[in-house]
């Protein structure tokens, strides 16, 4: 099998350039190792910048979007009994960011380009490994119905996340990684039931981190600091819910509704970043080139803002013979992808427990009350968190 762009993944990053190149009549086949509803399923992210957005709109799959995502102006800080509010637009020229799970986006971009497009997506279907990415004719092989086959490229995208095969087929002396493990992870738990406050409240606690997110009106997304070594087993329902409201100022505690788990898991919290993200005929774009720690929401964001610039490279080679884009894209998205991960990293450090040092936990405390009382302070937070702009690449 031939195409112009093989995609391996078929997560938010292999799906919104699927679609963006299909748009302008650029060939792809999507590789992915899982099944079509057990990447569907997958429950994550769920705050989206406006870049994020209107690249969704570009690819024509930001209707429903648009009409049922939650438009937050602000977010909500909890330290020390009190809880703050960082108003976005006030501080960032009438910016916002928009509530919608990362599931519907996956659903909107599969519907779109799978269903109602026709574009190629062969599920079930892992790739091995990729091949001659320094010739003109690169190529992925994979595995379909327990037959290795192989697919004959113009360019290869590495969509294919952490764990995937495509960062694996660089040798070692080839790439340098930096990364770093937090000491704890968070504990996760979906449920049917009111959020606690119309916007995210972000709890720095001394017993530890907690989150009050949401998906919808109806559907909220809490989490809380735990132990690298917990376990989903080790919590129910009701020792979530005592634990959650024990973190949160008692204003917010006494709102907060509860209900059962629609799911429960455990995220363990890395940085990790790979450069360059260019290997000849080889990109590598999203969390397959980089991850972040989940508390600034840049995750999910940071894989659309490569495929900004990878889909803006791969458009200028085929429809106006130019190379100059794809020789620059490791460097943009780099660029970009380094001011998240700081982002993430300080604004993690900022609001969790890392140990039980008085020190430590006063300097936080300080840190926060002058960040939420100073208009710098306020602005750092917000110009941060609603993205920060996609450079020029044209
Ligand atoms: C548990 C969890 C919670 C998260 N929560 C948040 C959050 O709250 N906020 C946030 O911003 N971000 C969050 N993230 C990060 C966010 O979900 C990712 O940044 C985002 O999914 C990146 O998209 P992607 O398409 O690059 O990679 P992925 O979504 O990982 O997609 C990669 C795809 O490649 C497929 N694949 C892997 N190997 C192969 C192979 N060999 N052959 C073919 N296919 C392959 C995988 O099955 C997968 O479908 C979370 C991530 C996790 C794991």
């Amino acid at each position: 099998m031939r195409t112009q762009v093989g995609i391996i993944g078929s997560g938010p990053s292999g799906l919104l350039l699927a679609r963006l190149l299909h748009l302008q009549g650029i060939e792809t086949v999507i590789l992915e190792g899982r099944s079509r509803e057990y990447v569907q399923g997958r429950i994550r992210a769920g705050v989206i910048e406006q870049g994020m957005a209107n690249l969704l709109r570009e690819a024509r799959a930001g209707e429903r979007m648009d009409r049922e995502g939650l438009v937050h102006e602000g977010i909500n800080i909890a330290f020390d009994g009190r809880l703050e509010r960082i108003d976005f637009p006030t501080h960032t020229n009438g910016k916002v960011v928009m509530v919608y799970g990362q599931t519907e986006i996956t659903y909107d971009l599969m519907k779109a380009h799978i269903d109602e497009a026709g574009g190629i997506a062969q599920y079930e279907s892992p790739a091995i490994r990729v091949e001659d990415y320094h010739t003109d004719s690169p190529r992925i092989l994979y595995e379909q119905n327990g037959e290795q086959k192989e697919l004959l490229c113009d360019f290869v995208a590495g969509c294919d996340g952490f764990h995937g095969v495509a960062r694996q087929s660089i040798p070692s002396d080839q790439i340098k990684t930096f990364q770093r493990t937090y000491p704890f992870g968070w504990l996760g738990m979906l449920s049917d039931v009111p959020p606690v406050r119309d916007e995210l409240v972000y709890v720095n606690h001394e017993r530890g981190f907690a989150l009050c997110s949401m998906r919808s009106h109806t559907r909220s997304r809490y989490y809380i600091q735990c132990t690298m070594d917990d376990k989903v087993e080790n919590w129910t329902d009701d020792a979530f819910w005592e634990e959650l409201c024990r973190r949160l100022p008692p204003e917010a505690a006494a709102d907060v509704t509860r209900g059962p788990r629609l799911e429960m898991s455990i995220t363990p919290l890395h940085s990790f970043v790979a450069e360059p993200l260019r290997f000849g005929r080889l990109f590598l774009a999203g969390d397959a080139g980089h991850i972040v720690p989940p508390t600034g929401a840049k995750g999910l964001n940071l894989a659309a803002s490569d495929i900004y610039y990878l889909f803006r490279a791969l458009l200028a080679y085929y429809k106006e013979e130019r190379r100059d884009l794809l020789e620059r894209y490791s460097e943009a998205a780099l660029r970009r992808v380094w001011k998240a991960v700081r982002f993430s990293w300080w604004y993690t450090s900022l609001l969790h427990k890392f140990d039980d040092d008085a020190m430590n936990r006063r300097l936080q405390i300080s840190e926060l009350e002058y960040l939420t009382s100073s208009e710098a302070g306020q602005t750092v937070i917000a110009e941060n968190y609603v993205g920060l702009p996609y450079e020029r690449f044209e």
